[in-house]
């Protein structure tokens, strides 16, 4: 390829600091630079360079990216670049890259071939196993917070002796012991976590020099993105891999750290030099996503913080529309003005569907957005895999396929024992699994070996029948194809029959059930392309592990539904960040501690910094949270939000209630452009909007039967087919024309006869 031509090329579509970033020779450099500037653009880039101009082995080059959804638009925009179908490059996220690697080689740090990987509802099982063990109650040792400094401990690469010997004060000796105990009953179900998966992969490419070798000569040349994100443990493996000196591209911006929760360092990329001694660090300036008012907007919001290098962007996009801000009455109201918003966009023919974005802080903040959506009938898609992978039914059958693959994986083992149910009831299961503790032996070992005489006949009966359709079905695993597996497992454990295709419920399970094959199917059909030779259960169960963490599950186009922890590294056309409100965005775990305010203006600053040309944030002065009401303060972020970028516009609902002077001006206070007055009298707000939903929801309930139509004023008209209990906390079972079922407590459903 003539170089010069190439050279031209790249100077068409990239900037003069992007270019110096791409054609950066060796050794280590940072790309330290705000939101939308081309960061990501230059990895594309870079890896197209070094292929095409240095001729390197696209084998030998690795990419590492933060979601499974970033490292599929990289590896497309790379296969497109180059014109190279498929791409022999890792393009993937950490876990994926350490998953691949303890597949090949994790017997050399004690795992066995076919090792499982917990999700995060395994691990609180086994969290709980292990403080019952220790003898600890769980109700001074919450599972979830041992989980989390079980957790924090493998970020720092701490072992359970590490940990110990730090153990500093009665509870952190406490947590060591759990620590110990829970890795100890991991080991026994030869299981990893998520954390274990980066910690092995570490000592993998420390302990054993040929094997590293191996994995570097795969990531001779390394790019990271979203640097800003990496913990203590991925910033170790990036040392292992790329050596100091190394060939290490890594592009980040301090202020779009958003995962401190989970260990994130932000001195990671604000001390870079420390880690790669003389690295070359870039900045780039211009920004070329997003007009100047959504710069100067968000700009203004992030100069608030302090732990940050600062810096200025610019573009030459222009001023473009405000920012609009609405002030909602409700969730109800803010999720019915986004989506008017959203369909007069599309109306106007300016955006399509997918060109427009709603962020949310928290995961039940969609459920309001989603009934709207589904009443103005706006196709949208809920991102965010963990859903779909936790519901129980799809959870079984996963469970099932790690059986077929580990018998000895006992957590899935018992979460499929009765399951569908097959008379081997609570009694059993504990009597088999504390038979098989005192004899030191698997569970399954003991399943398909004994005679089971410690059991009554009809018990041993039942667990033998159990142990023949899982072996039967492990023959099946090694004959037929991943699809038809699936069918036969379906079949011959009797899920096929067990829903009943007239209860809406039931028919939500056997379509998750057909979307999961269709999953197979999809999986199956991408990987015979070039990985014959794989064992594609394994690859399968690997990739519902990894998609299941905190990714996509997309199945159609629509508005895009996310958390803004999803929403980093993407763009959009139009975006809506909803809920800014004290205790939502500043998330309430967050009030107090500076850094932990600044996590929250980081996440907001990481939203409003993905749209290119429409933003628009909205905040409800109440909001129904696990069912009651409550009155919400507006964000202090909204205050540090340059005034002039915005438009603020009021509910009429706010302005139609008979006080809504005092209403007003107490929520008012610190609002701009909207013309608010000051004052504090209206503090009785909550009190009175709680009194006049109680009057509502009395007259909500009466004249309700089964059979009859009913209306609600968000989800329609639908049929109302069961009733429980009575009085305020009766249910109500609806099944809506648009909405499908759904379940309602009387108390909260404002539900009327029609
Ligand atoms: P973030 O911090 O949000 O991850 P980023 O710095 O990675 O952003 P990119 O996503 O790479 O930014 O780029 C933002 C947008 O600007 C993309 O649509 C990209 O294609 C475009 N862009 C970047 N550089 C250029 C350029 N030199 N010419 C034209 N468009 C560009
Ligand atoms: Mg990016």
């Amino acid at each position: 390829m003539a170089g010069t031509a190439s050279f031209v090329e790249l100077e068409k579509h990239l900037n003069p600091a992007q270019v110096e970033a791409v054609v950066h020779g060796e050794g280590p450099q940072l790309v330290l630079a705000g939101a939308g500037s081309g960061k990501t653009r230059v990895i594309t880039w870079r890896i197209a360079w070094l292929v095409q101009e240095r001729g390197i082995d696209p084998g030998s080059i690795a990419a590492v990216t933060f979601t499974n959804k970033a490292a599929a638009e990289m590896r497309e925009r790379v296969e497109e670049l180059l014109g190279l179908y498929p791409l022999p490059t890792f393009v993937g996220t950490f876990h994926r890259w350490a998953l691949v690697a303890l597949r090949r080689y994790g017997e050399r740090v004690g795992l066995r071939r076919d090792f499982a990987i917990l999700d995060s509802d395994d691990q609180v099982s086994l969290v709980k196993e292990a403080l019952a063990a220790e003898g600890l109650p769980e109700k001074s040792y919450p599972p979830r917070t041992m989980l989390a400094a079980i957790s924090a401990a493998k970020n720092r690469l701490l072992d359970p002796g590490a940990y110990e010997a730090e153990a500093d004060g009665f509870f952190a000796r406490k947590v060591a012991a759990v620590y110990r105990r829970y890795q100890g009953l991991l080991q026994r179900a030869s299981g990893i976590d998520f954390d274990d998966m980066i910690a092995l992969a570490v000592r993998l490419l420390a302990e054993h020099d040929d094997v590293a070798e191996r994995l570097r000569r795969r990531a001779r040349w390394l790019l990271v993105d979203e640097f800003q994100d990496t913990n203590h443990a991925q910033l170790a493996l990036i040392r292992q891999l790329a050596g100091e000196g190394g060939n290490l591209t890594a592009v980040g911006d301090e202020d779009q750290g958003i995962y401190r929760w989970r260990g994130a360092e932000l001195e990671n990329i604000l001390r870079f030099e420390d880690s790669f001694p003389g690295a070359t660090v870039r900045k780039l300036e211009r920004n070329y996503r997003s007009t100047q008012t959504i710069l100067d907007a968000s700009g203004g919001l992030i100069a608030h913080n302090q732990g940050r290098r600062g810096k200025h962007l610019w573009t030459d996009r222009g001023a473009g529309a405000p920012v609009e801000v609405y002030k909602a009455s409700d969730e109800v109201d803010e999720a019915r003005w986004i989506v008017n918003t959203l369909q007069g966009l599309r109306r106007e023919g300016d955006y399509k569907l997918a060109d427009m974005a709603v962020l949310v802080r928290t995961n039940a903040q969609t459920r309001a957005l989603e009934d709207e959506m589904l009443r103005q009938q706006v196709p949208y898609v809920l991102v965010g895999g963990t859903r779909f992978y936790q519901r129980a039914e799809i959870k079984d059958v996963v469970a099932y396929l790690r059986v077929l693959r580990n018998p000895r994986d006992e957590i899935s083992l018992r979460r499929i024992l009765n399951q569908p149910p097959r008379g081997i009831g609570r009694t059993t299961q504990e009597a088999l699994f504390t038979e098989a503790a005192e004899r030191s032996m698997p569970v399954w070992d003991l399943l398909v070996n004994d005679e089971l005489a410690a059991f009554s006949p009809r018990a041993a009966r039942a667990l033998r029948a159990f142990a023949h359709l899982v072996t039967s079905l492990q023959e099946a695993a090694d004959e037929l194809p991943l699809p038809a597996l699936l069918e036969r497992l379906l079949e011959s454990t009797g899920y096929r029959g067990l829903y009943n295709e007239d209860d809406p419920d039931d028919l939500a399970r056997i379509e998750n059930l057909r979307e999961f094959l269709s999953a197979a199917q999809e999986f199956t059909e991408a990987r015979s392309v070039n990985a014959a030779d794989e064992d594609l259960l394994t690859a399968f169960l690997d990739h519902v592990s990894l998609v299941a963490d905190l990714d996509t599950w997309e199945s159609e186009r629509g508005v895009s539904l996310m958390t803004l922890h999803s929403a980093k590294g993407l763009e959009f056309g139009a975006v809506v960040v909803g809920g800014l409100e004290e205790g939502l965005l500043p998330h309430f775990n967050a009030q107090g501690a500076r850094e932990d305010v600044e996590e929250e203006r980081r996440l907001l600053y990481v939203g409003m910094t993905r749209a290119e040309e429409r933003l628009f944030l909205s905040t409800c002065r109440r909001r129904r949270i696990a069912g009651r009401y409550q009155d919400q303060l507006e964000s202090s972020f909204l205050r540090e939000i340059p005034p002039e970028t915005l438009e603020v516009t009021t509910s009429p609902s706010l302005f139609t209630d008979p006080r809504a002077d005092s209403v007003y001006s107490f929520f008012g206070k610190g609002t701009r452009g909207g013309g608010a007055g000051e004052g504090g009298a209206g503090a009785t707000f909550g009190e009175r909007v709680a009194a006049s939903i109680e009057a509502e929801e009395a007259g909500g309930g009466a004249g309700l039967r089964r059979g009859g139509r009913v209306q609600h004023p968000t989800l329609g008209e639908g049929t109302l087919i069961a009733i429980e209990g009575d009085g305020d906390y009766a249910k109500y079972t609806v099944v809506f024309d648009r909405a499908g079922k759904r379940k309602l407590i009387a108390r909260y459903a404002s539900l009327d006869p029609v």
